[in-house]
């Protein structure tokens, strides 16, 4: 297991204590307190880990609000990373929704108003011809796994432009707690290219860049020169693109894929979660992949994302292509998707079947009788009642998945989900939902969380040193994820595995992700004797080393 460097400047005194890398509070020992200049700094009685836990969580609980709770874990991770991890990990199911959404979103919406400390990267519009040096400017050099947005689509809430950043920060915080990926190795970075939000284009508080977004070429040299000071500065880290716009998601990832180890979260993660999400509901309705048509509503990153993945997992379960597509249906905000519909993208054309056009959800349910209905529209309350209904009446058991984030986005609650469908739905969702009691049933909605999936995958690239991230990978990600989810999982309508069993579950993903780089020799490194316990190895536990 790796532990915290331990450089010759190791820090001592009231440094020590002042950084979070190595800072353990009041846990130091007496030892270390005489070894390491600590003695009077600290108030007098050592309180272990285990009390400093039982301290945040009582003060956490204690607070008003989600935000005041963000903030105040934030606070944490500046003072003392390993017990930010410990509080993260051991306390998963709650606390998630605070680091990552629904929290983070108005973390970001306010970020300018609630910004204590600087933490990631900024490049921005004004670091073009000086990318290498600003990324030369991180305290540390084995940076393995970077998140980068430029603030153009945070969660489903739009151009938050630099005030985006919470989004990196969370999901590399994810990434450290269900993977294990040491916090050192991790660098979220903000392409600060402008924004088109009017709001922090005005407010006197706003940190990032006052100005129009770079369009064009001024932005692609930005996003060219970031990859190649990245493949210079830390040439064993994988990218992970993050939030950017619909436009230049599918231009960069499309552009990069092969270049550098990178994917894009929002198109490859979500579908990696998706798929697995449908294979699972499908033990329940008894239908194979393929059997039966998808309704997607939306038809930007997320959804053609999981469509695409779709036809690749059909395909590799014996389908034919034309198939597998067919049995893909959008219905964006022009309606639904067929062929001859004007000014279709690239990513659309392919699932433009020939049928009627309709802009109504009812009418395509009744028409295509879908056996699942997927969300990713970010438009709240659009599986209306008489929407679920018609899901109700062309299915025994209607696959609804309301993915769409931040909560206010959801398609429909977890209530109105099981409510519509006389209980019938397996529903789950992309923000959390409380478990619902209606007709003396209990039903736990599973929360579709990218969380499931990103985490694993970048461990199993990081582990393969793999040059390149495949759709392949995202199969057997979702894959490993869906066999996790067990029987009595399935029973009580959920289709995700608890996230409380997270660390295994990316442990599985990495080794099935590491497994499609050797096999298919996109691995930067000799195949391990013992893949499983080189991926365990790598796993970091916020346990407090010893010092003295
Ligand atoms: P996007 O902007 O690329 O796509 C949005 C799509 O919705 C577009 O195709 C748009 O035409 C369509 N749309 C807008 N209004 C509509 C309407 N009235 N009816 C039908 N379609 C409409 O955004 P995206 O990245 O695809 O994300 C969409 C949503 O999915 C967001 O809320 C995001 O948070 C969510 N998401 C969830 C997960 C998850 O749960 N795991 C992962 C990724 C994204």
């Amino acid at each position: 297991m790796p532990r915290f460097p331990t450089e010759a400047d190791f820090p001592s005194g009231v440094r020590l204590l002042h950084d979070p890398v190595r800072n353990k509070g009041t846990a130091f020992n007496e030892a270390e307190r005489d070894a390491l200049g600590l003695r009077g700094l600290l108030p007098p009685r050592i309180l272990g880990q285990d009390l400093q836990v039982a301290r945040i969580l009582e003060n956490l609980r204690d607070k008003p609000s989600d935000l005041d709770r963000y903030i105040s874990l934030v606070g944490l991770q500046d003072r003392n990373e390993v017990l930010f991890y410990r509080v993260l990990l051991d306390n998963l199911e709650e606390l998630m929704p605070i680091v990552y959404t629904p929290t983070v979103g108005k973390a970001c919406q306010e970020f300018g108003h609630i910004f204590r400390r600087p933490r990631g990267l900024y490049v921005s519009a004004n670091d073009r011809g000086r990318v290498r040096e600003v990324l030369g400017n991180w305290p540390h050099d084995d940076v393995r796994i970077i998140v980068v947005t430029d603030g153009e689509r945070i969660l489903g809430l739009g151009d938050l432009g630099a005030d985006g950043m919470g989004i990196p920060i969370g999901k590399l915080a994810l990434y450290s707690a269900c993977a294990g990926i040491h916090p050192t190795k991790t660098l979220p970075v903000m392409l600060d290219t402008g924004t088109e939000s009017e709001q922090r284009l005005q407010d006197p508080l706003y940190l990032g860049l006052q100005q129009q977004r770079l369009r064009g070429d001024a932005y692609d040299q930005l996003v060219e020169e970031f990859f190649d000071a990245v493949a210079e500065v830390f040439p064993k880290a994988v990218v992970q693109l993050e939030d950017f716009a619909n436009t230049n998601a599918f231009r960069l990832l499309a552009k990069y894929r092969k270049r550098a180890c990178c994917f894009d979260d929002d198109i490859q993660g979500t579908a990696g979660v998706a798929l697995a999400g449908i294979l699972s509901a499908l033990r329940i309705t008894g239908d194979k992949l393929g059997d039966r048509p998808v309704l997607f509503l939306g038809a930007g990153e997320a959804a053609i994302g999981i469509g695409e993945l779709l036809v690749a997992a059909m395909i590799q379960e014996g389908w034919r292509e034309d198939h597998a597509k067919r049995q893909c249906w959008f219905m964006d905000s022009k309606g639904l998707v067929v062929a001859g519909r004007e000014a279709l993208t690239e990513q659309k054309a392919p699932f433009a079947h020939e049928a009627e056009h309709t802009g109504d959800l009812v009418e395509a349910i009744e028409r295509i009788k879908p056996g699942a209905l997927l969300g990713l529209s970010a438009q709240g309350g659009a599986f209306t009642r008489p929407v679920l209904e018609a899901m109700a009446r062309v299915n025994e058991r209607p696959i609804v998945f309301a993915l769409s984030n931040p909560t206010s986005k959801s398609e429909c609650t977890a209530e109105q989900a099981y409510e519509w469908t006389g209980g019938r739905a397996i529903f789950a969702s992309g923000s959390p939902f409380a478990p619902v009691d209606m007709s003396g049933k209990h039903f736990v909605p599973g929360q579709g969380n990218n969380a499931y999936v990103f985490p694993g995958v970048g461990l199993g690239l990081i582990v393969s040193q793999a040059r390149e991230c495949t759709d392949e990978m995202f199969y057997e990600a979702a894959r490993a994820l869906a066999a996790m989810t067990h029987e009595e999982d399935l029973a009580k309508g959920r289709v995700y595995p608890p996230l409380a069993s997270i660390r295994e579950i990316s442990a599985n993903i990495a080794e099935a992700v590491a497994r499609v780089a050797f096999d298919r020799a996109l691995a930067g490194v000799e195949p391990f004797e013992d893949l499983a316990a080189a991926i365990r190895e790598e796993m970091f536990e916020p346990d407090y080393p010893d010092y003295a």
